[in-house]
């Protein structure tokens, strides 16, 4: 089967957030099973070059008065076609944040289907992803399928409902199949009225991880490899360099990791609770996040101030995005705590899980679906063939994650044996694309019937 995703995000050369990281390990995964996948991404000014190889021209073609230049290149093993309009449409500003956006992202989309058509490639299913290239569906309905690619189906994906319902509800209709990114979270908006009347075609498929790329065995950013049988050592050297690195005390207490962007969504008081709680349990709390919005960033400035002053030693607030930090958090902490008010799926928890951290999550979304609370979802993880693996809670308020990351911290402090088979347990879980690749295949053959 040939898939061709159109999408205006791709890890690791333009990524914001959990839809990057989904293309490029969906595809790969899929790639994996035998199909043929390929990639249509805006040349942006900001792509991460080093990681793309073989970098050519390959054409051009005059289309919505101006010329489209084509660029394929290989990233991560995929093949991936950059579309560069001379307009300058995609040149100035990183992805999102223009005010144009939805103007530019409709360009692209356009451009996209113009060039599958030019170029002669029939695919069966093109794949798009949230309101960016939501426009996909309706362009093909409206202009392409009747043409030399009626063949091709649309498959649509919602990543994150918060944005674009306008756009979503449009391309909803006019997709052939729409799938979001966790049972839970499918649940949770079918009745939103951009779902709801196309439910019958709305499926919930778990995202995955990419063993490649998040492997404690095999990471250049932590300082010893290890398995889940060398957990204990691994994640002790790991923490222990992460504390160096960040000025911290060396010593052998809870570590609490927080991962982010801090928007609402990812229930920001929740999070300033958190830190508070654990340093008044004694622990210690490193948080990677940034802030879209300037007020909140200065918010996190300030706090980051007051903590240097009350807890030098034992917080660090690290407000950027760096992704080699990461690995290094998801190896040295603990626990990596995920206290979002709604969560589609949630790439957080599952990478987590794969260093040996023990996720403290609200119940929510694909939170729900992939964290089984130790004291209270054994039956529901049985259901799946699994065993409990982190701590979870319910509500939006301070008592709910206290609730969660009260039992965790006491796990770390009184019942250290049974958190390190924890620790054992919860990396053999297989969160990777193996299961949901093959959901995703099953679902573009039905889109073809
Ligand atoms: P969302 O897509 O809503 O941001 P996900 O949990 O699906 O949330 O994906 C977030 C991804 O981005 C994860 O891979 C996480 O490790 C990464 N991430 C988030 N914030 C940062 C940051 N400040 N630095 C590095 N990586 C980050």
């Amino acid at each position: 089967m040939s898939i061709v995703h159109i999408s205006v995000e791709m890890a690791p050369i333009a990524k914001v957030g959990g839809l990057g990281d989904v293309v490029t390990s969906l595809s790969r995964a899929v790639q994996e099973l035998g199909h043929n996948v390929e990639i249509i991404l805006p040349k942006y000014d900001c792509l991460k070059y080093n990681h793309v190889e073989e970098l050519q021209e390959k054409e051009s073609f005059g289309w919505g008065g101006t010329t489209i230049r084509v660029w394929n290149g290989k990233v991560e093993g995929l093949n991936v076609h950059f579309i560069e309009p001379q307009n300058g449409f995609f040149w100035a500003g990183c992805i999102y944040g223009r005010r144009d956006d939805g103007h530019r992202f409709g360009f692209f989309c356009n451009a996209a289907l113009e060039f599958l058509l030019r170029s002669g490639r029939r695919p069966d299913v093109i794949h798009c992803h949230d309101w960016s290239t939501a426009p996909v569906a309706w362009l093909f309905q409206e202009s392409y399928k009747h043409y030399a690619l009626s063949n091709a189906r649309i498959v649509f994906t919602i990543h994150n409902l918060e944005f674009g319902i306008a756009q979503v509800g449009k391309a909803m209709a006019n997709a052939n199949m729409a799938t979001t990114v966790s049972h839970s979270y499918a649940q949770e908006v079918s009745g939103s009225p951009a779902i709801a009347p196309h439910r019958g075609k709305f499926h919930g498929i778990r995202n995955g991880i990419d063993l490649d790329i998040w492997d404690p065995f095999d990471d250049p950013y932590i300082p010893v490899s290890y398995t889940a049988e060398q957990v204990v050592e691994g994640k002790r050297a790991a923490k222990s360099e992460l504390q160096h690195r960040l000025g911290l005390q060396q010593v052998d207490k809870p570590l609490v990791g927080i991962i982010t962007r801090l928007t609402a969504q990812k229930g920001i008081h929740l999070i300033k609770h958190a830190i508070w709680r654990t340093l008044e349990r004694g622990g210690q709390v490193v948080l990677l996040g940034s802030a879209p919005d300037p007020r909140v960033q200065n918010d996190f400035v300030n706090l980051s101030h007051q903590l240097k002053n009350s807890h030098n030693d034992m917080a660090r607030l690290c407000l950027t995005y760096d992704e080699p930090l990461s690995h290094l958090i998801y190896a040295g902490a603990d626990f990596i705590l995920v206290p979002s008010i709604f969560e589609p799926c949630g790439l957080t928890q599952l990478t987590a899980m794969r260093y040996g951290a023990i996720p403290v999550v609200r119940k929510t979304g694909g939170l729900n679906d992939t964290v089984f609370d130790v004291d209270h979802d054994k039956d529901r993880a049985q259901s799946q063939g699994l065993e409990p693996n982190g701590f979870s809670f319910e509500g939006t308020d301070a008592a709910g994650v206290d609730y969660a990351l009260n039992r965790a911290l006491s796990a770390w402090y009184d019942a250290r044996d049974w958190f390190h088979s924890l620790c054992q347990k919860v990396m053999e879980q297989d969160w990777s694309w193996n299961r949901p690749a093959l959901d995703y295949v099953e679902l573009y053959y039905l889109a073809k019937k």
